[in-house]
């Protein structure tokens, strides 16, 4: 039985900040100009505080500014709105992020909207999602552009293999379908994408060469879906309850020891993923700030 090799995102994630240098310092150097983006969170669901930690740290721990608004659950459409438009206005910030999920009672497609496109560094808003769509990207989402350089850097070229997508998000899934079947290097895959509509999943993810896996559904994948040598990408950050000091253990949307042995590849959760989606924001950043100067 061979061995599944660990596709680490940290790894490649340390390569992009080595290669972003430069470009920072040459910001810095040309124009004086500090890549800066702005956080919005509101309220206080425990998953999305710590990923806009993460994120913010990242930014700071490369002399980048960041700074975080936190407002309340209770905050109405109208004031979120209102910090939006203060944010797109302050020369400070190239980029604007809104942790999602928001609160119930806000409509996420009329906040996303509400971000001026050339701020809109994780990609999201319908202008930029249709740049991407016509394969001229603006800012590509973070998270699926994380994974198209994973797939690069480890050299696994999709070109004529069969990738198959599980989730059609707007941030995850559906972009990976676009980028993964796109007519360039590393890239132009045949596409496949499943959904909670697909019947008989195991039919489409035993035929992929490449699966994705972006459900949101813990450990579902396990080696009765998967082909042998298929490369995997585990995009699941799932917070499964147990009696360990923080209550809870981080496991991916893949059985990852079920899997060994039968996958040729694997990115780990945490490790995979998740430090890529951090570290191309950074880039989408760093772009934002290079766009209003150069
Ligand atoms: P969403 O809930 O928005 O989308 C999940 C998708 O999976 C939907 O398209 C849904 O189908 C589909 N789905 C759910 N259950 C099944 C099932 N049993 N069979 C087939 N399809 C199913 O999630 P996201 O795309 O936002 O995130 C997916 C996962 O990735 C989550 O665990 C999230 O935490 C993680 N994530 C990780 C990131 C990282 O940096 N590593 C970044 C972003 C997300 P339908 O459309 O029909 O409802």
């Amino acid at each position: 039985m061979s061995e599944t090799n660990i596709l680490s995102g940290k790894v490649v994630s340390d390569a992009v900040y080595t290669a972003l240098e430069n470009r920072i310092t040459s910001l810095a150097h040309q124009y004086s100009a500090v890549p800066g983006l702005a956080a919005v969170i509101v309220g206080d669901d425990p998953a999305s505080q710590v990923y806009v930690r993460n994120k913010t740290r990242r930014f700071l721990k490369m002399n980048l500014h960041s700074e975080t608004i936190r407002l309340p659950e209770e905050t109405s459409q109208k004031e979120l709105l209102s910090t939006i438009r203060t944010l797109n206005s302050d020369p400070v910030f190239h980029g604007i992020l809104v942790q999602l999920p928001l609160p119930k009672h806000i409509d996420t497609d009329v906040v996303i909207k509400a971000i001026t496109p050339e701020k809109d560094v994780d990609g999201f808003h319908p202008e930029n999602l249709g740049q991407l769509t016509a394969g001229n990207p603006r800012f590509t989402p973070c998270t699926p552009k994380g994974i198209m350089r994973i797939l690069e850097h480890f050299h696994i070229d999709p070109s004529g293999k069969h990738a198959v997508v599980l989730g059609r998000s707007n941030i995850v899934g559906r972009p990976m379908s676009i980028l993964l079947s796109q007519k360039q290097s590393y890239s132009n895959a045949t596409t496949t994408i499943c959904h909670s509509g697909t019947t008989d999943l195991r039919t489409f993810t035993k035929q992929a060469d490449i699966l994705v896996a972006a459900l949101g559904v813990p450990e579902m994948i396990d080696d009765t879906y998967i082909k042998k040598g298929a490369v995997i990408i585990d995009v699941g950050i799932n917070r499964v309850k147990d009696s360990s000091e923080k209550g809870y253990t981080l496991v991916g949307d893949v059985n990852y020891d079920a899997v060994q042995g039968i996958a040729h590849s694997i990115t780990p959760v945490p490790g995979g993923v998740g430090p890529m989606t951090i570290a191309m924001l950074v880039e989408n950043t760093v772009e934002a700030t290079e766009n209003v100067y150069t």
